[in-house]
C-alpha cells in the first residue's frame, strides 16, 4: 500500500478534490502536543491547554489522533521521551466522517489510491489498532446521529418485510462514535441496565463491543458483544447493509466478537437493554503490614487464596475488578491488593455469606502478616452501584506493555501452579509490575448456544482474566522499552500461558506483540471469522494489526503494508 513518500501518493490536487466532494471534512492531522513545539503550529494558549488535559482520555479522544494508551509517544508534551514532534505512526489524513456517506466517500478514495486504511472511534485501543503509519483514518468521533430507546426492540425492516425478532425486551440504538457515558444517559434515564464499558469513555459500538466487551453487568447479562441485536455496516465496497440474525449473519457473527476495524464499519447498532436491579457492592482491601519477606510471602498466599475462590464466588453471583502489586516502592506503588465486586439482585447478608469461608482462610493472617479490610453497600438500582464503584475514566498515559490470559476453574484449581503462576507474574522490586484481575464472566457469558456469537469461546468456560502490566520511563531509550516488553511477552505472558495454556486471552486488553495472537485471539473461532473477511472486505482494505486478516500482511522497513 502506498505511504506518503511514493511517488504514486495522491497529489495536493487529489486530496483537494476529494475533500471537496465531502464538503471539506478532510483533516490533516496534526499531533496534539505541535502546539508545544517551535514552528506554524506553535501557540501557548493552545500548548497550555493540550498540557493541562494531557492525561484526559476523553480530551485525547476529541482530535483524530488522540490516542488513550499509546505505545510510545511521537510528539510527547516537551520534556518527555521526545524532542522532535512528528506524526509517528498516526494516520496522515482524517475523514471527519458525520454521515454515513462521508464514510463511504473515505472508503472509496483509500480504495482508489491503494491508501492504508484505519478507522478510529474513540482511541481507547490498547494495540493500535485504530493507528497506523501513512493512512488515511475514517474518524467516527462526530458521526452522531442519536441514541434512542426502545422499550420493546424494534426489528429494522429487511427488504421491505418485518422478520420475527429473537429478542422481545428492550433496546438502545447507538447511531454512531458514541461513548458509553452517552448511552449511560438514555438507559439511565429510562431504568435499563446496558452492558457496557466500566470506563465510560470508551467508545460504545466500535472496538468495545465488536472485540468481546466486559462490564460490571457482563456476567449478569453477557459480554458486550452478545448484546448485539443488528448492526448497520458500511462495506468496503462501499455498500451499506444491515447485519441481524436474519440478513448477512455471518457477518453479525463476526461482528460479535471477532475484533472490530475488520469486516465493515459499524455506523450504527441496536443492543440489549435490560429491566433495572438492585445491586450489592463488595469492597475489599488487603495489605501486608510491613515490607518483612514473611509478610509479603503471607501477601502472595492470601492473593492465591482469593483467585481459588472466583469460581465460587462468581457461581454464587459476584462479579467485577481489582488489582494488586507485591512491592512497595516509595511514592508509586504500595503492595496491596483492592478490589471491588457486586451482586445482582443479592443482599448484604447473602453476599457475606458467599464469602464467608474466603474469609476464614484470609483471616489467619489478618493482624499478624496482613492487614485486610471488607465492606458492603447495597445499591436501589444498577447504576448507583456503577457510578459508585467504577464509571470513572481512566488517566492516558504512554510507555507501557501488558498481557492477559483467561482462567477456568480447572486453572484455578491447581494451587501449587496457582503460585507459581502469581509469584511469577508479581514480578520484582522496582519493577513496577501491576496486576489486575477482571472476574467478569462466569453466569450468563457461560451460555454457549448463542449460535451468532463471534467471541472467542475460552470466554464461555473462563471465570476471569489476569493483566499484567509493565512501564518504562519517558527518557528511556529503545532498547529499554524493548526489554520491558519482552519480559511482559515471555516472562509475565510465558507464565500466564504455562498456568492456563488451554484458555486464550480477550483481545482488547492484551499484548499486540503475542506471538500466537491468532489462536490466543481468536480460538476456534478463526476459521468462521477468516471466511467473513474474505468475503465482505475480499481486497483487504481494512487492515489493523493482530485483527483477522493481517497474518496476510507485513509492515516492511520503509512502514508501508505488503502481502506475505
Ligand atoms: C481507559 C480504558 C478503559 C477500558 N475499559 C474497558 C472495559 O471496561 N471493558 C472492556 O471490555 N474493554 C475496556 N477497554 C478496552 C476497549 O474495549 C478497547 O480498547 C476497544 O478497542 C476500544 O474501542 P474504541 O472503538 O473505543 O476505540 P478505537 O481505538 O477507536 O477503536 C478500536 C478498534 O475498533 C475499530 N473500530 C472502532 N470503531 C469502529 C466501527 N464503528 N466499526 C468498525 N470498527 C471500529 C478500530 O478500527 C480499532 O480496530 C478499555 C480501554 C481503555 C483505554
Amino acid at each position: 500500500m502506498r505511504i506518503p513518500s511514493a511517488p504514486c501518493w495522491p497529489t495536493a490536487a487529489q486530496w483537494s478534490t476529494f475533500n471537496n466532494t465531502i464538503s471539506g471534512k478532510l483533516v490533516r492531522n496534526v499531533p496534539i502536543a505541535a502546539p508545544c513545539y517551535p514552528g506554524v503550529y506553535e501557540d501557548a494558549t493552545k500548548c497550555a491547554a493540550v498540557t493541562g488535559n494531557w492525561t484526559d482520555t476523553s480530551f485525547r479522544s476529541s482530535f483524530p489522533i488522540g490516542y488513550a494508551y499509546p505505545y510510545t509517544e511521537s510528539c510527547d508534551l516537551p520534556g518527555g521521551n521526545t524532542t522532535l514532534c512528528s506524526l509517528g505512526d498516526s494516520p496522515v489524513f482524517a475523514v471527519n466522517a458525520t454521515t454515513s456517506a462521508d464514510v463511504i466517500a473515505g472508503l472509496k478514495f483509500a480504495r482508489e489510491k491503494n491508501l492504508r486504511l484505519v478507522v478510529k472511534m474513540t482511541g481507547h485501543d490498547l494495540l493500535g489498532r485504530s493507528t497506523g503509519y501513512g493512512s488515511l483514518e475514517i474518524w467516527l468521533r462526530y458521526l452522531r446521529q442519536g441514541v434512542n430507546f426502545e422499550k420493546t426492540y424494534i426489528t429494522t425492516p429487511s427488504y421491505n418485510q418485518r422478520t420475527t425478532p429473537l429478542w422481545t425486551g428492550s433496546a438502545i440504538e447507538v447511531n454512531g462514535g458514541y461513548s458509553w457515558s452517552d448511552v449511560y444517559k438514555v438507559a439511565v434515564a429510562n431504568k435499563v441496565i446496558v452492558v457496557g464499558g466500566g470506563c465510560p469513555d470508551v467508545g460504545a459500538i466500535g472496538g468495545y463491543m465488536q472485540g468481546g466487551g466486559h462490564s460490571p453487568a457482563s456476567r449478569d447479562f453477557g459480554l458486550g458483544a452478545d448484546q448485539l441485536l443488528e448492526a448497520q455496516v458500511v462495506l468496503t465496497n462501499g455498500q451499506k447493509v444491515l447485519a441481524s440474525p436474519n440478513e448477512n449473519s455471518d457477518l453479525f457473527r463476526a461482528l460479535r466478537g471477532g475484533g472490530g476495524g475488520t469486516y465493515g464499519i459499524v455506523t450504527s447498532a441496536k443492543i440489549k437493554a435490560y429491566p433495572d436491579s438492585k445491586y450489592t457492592s463488595q469492597a475489599f482491601y488487603m495489605a501486608p503490614l510491613n515490607a518483612s519477606g514473611d509478610a509479603l510471602a503471607a501477601f502472595m498466599e492470601a492473593v492465591a487464596l482469593i483467585y481459588a475462590a472466583f469460581p465460587t464466588l462468581n457461581d454464587g453471583g459476584l462479579s467485577g475488578y481489582g488489582t494488586w502489586t507485591s512491592y512497595s516502592i516509595p511514592n508509586t506503588l504500595n503492595a496491596s491488593l483492592t478490589y471491588s465486586l457486586g451482586a445482582k439482585g443479592k443482599t448484604i447478608q447473602q453476599v457475606e455469606a458467599l464469602f464467608q469461608p474466603t474469609l476464614e482462610k484470609l483471616l489467619v493472617y489478618n493482624g499478624t502478616a496482613l492487614n485486610i479490610a471488607v465492606s458492603y453497600a447495597t445499591y436501589g438500582s444498577y447504576w448507583d452501584y456503577y457510578f459508585s464503584t467504577s464509571g470513572v475514566n481512566s488517566a492516558a498515559s504512554a510507555n507501557s506493555a501488558l498481557v492477559s490470559r483467561l482462567f477456568t476453574k480447572d486453572n484455578l484449581s491447581k494451587g501449587a501452579a496457582l503460585r507459581k503462576m502469581l509469584n511469577t507474574t508479581a514480578g520484582t522490586a522496582y519493577e513496577g509490575t501491576v496486576n489486575g484481575f477482571c472476574l467478569v464472566s462466569g453466569g450468563a457469558v457461560f451460555n454457549s448456544s448463542d449460535p451468532f456469537s463471534g467471541v472467542n469461546p475460552v470466554w464461555r468456560k473462563s471465570y476471569a482474566y489476569q493483566y499484567t502490566a509493565r512501564g518504562w520511563l519517558d527518557t528511556a531509550d529503545y532498547s529499554t522499552a524493548a526489554a520491558v516488553h519482552h519480559d511482559i511477552t515471555y516472562g509475565k505472558g510465558g507464565a500466564l500461558r504455562e498456568f492456563a495454556p488451554d484458555t486464550g486471552v480477550y483481545m482488547s486488553e492484551s499484548d499486540w506483540q503475542d506471538p500466537y495472537y491468532l489462536q490466543d485471539f481468536y480460538g476456534s473461532q478463526l476459521p468462521v471469522l477468516q471466511a467473513a473477511k474474505s468475503k465482505y472486505d475480499p481486497e483487504s482494505v481494512l487492515y489493523c494489526p493482530t485483527c483477522v486478516g493481517s497474518e496476510e500482511w507485513a509492515v516492511t522497513s520503509n512502514g508501508s503494508l505488503c502481502k506475505v
